[in-house]
C-alpha cells in the first residue's frame, strides 16, 4: 500500500482498524485490510503521508493508532534502539 508495488502475500503484511480505532496486524482479524511490505518503514511511513490507512479502511486514523502500529510492527525508532540493546 505504502510503496505500491505488487509482493506475495508472505512479504506483506495486513493491518486493520479495531473498532477502537486501534491499527493492529493480522491475516484473520475481519474487516477492511491495508497491507504494507514487512520491516518496511519506508513503505509505512509514504503511507501514514499520503494518508493511505484512512483511505483503504474507510475510517478516520488517530496519530497515537499510528504510533501503536509503528512499535507492533518494531518500526518505531525508540523500539527498535530497545531491540539493538544487548541482554545483559
Ligand atoms: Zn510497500
Amino acid at each position: 500500500m505504502g510503496c505500491r508495488r505488487r509482493a506475495p502475500a508472505h512479504e506483506l503484511v495486513r493491518v486493520v482498524r479495531r473498532r477502537d480505532g486501534a491499527l493492529v496486524t493480522g491475516t484473520a482479524l475481519p474487516g477492511r485490510g491495508a497491507w504494507l511490505c514487512r520491516g518496511s518503514a519506508s513503505c509505512l511511513e509514504r503511507a501514514v503521508r499520503r494518508d493511505a490507512f484512512a483511505r483503504a479502511l474507510r475510517a478516520p486514523v488517530a496519530p497515537e493508532a499510528l504510533d501503536g502500529l509503528r512499535r507492533e510492527l518494531g518500526l518505531a525508532p525508540d523500539v527498535r534502539g530497545w531491540m539493538d540493546t544487548p541482554v545483559p
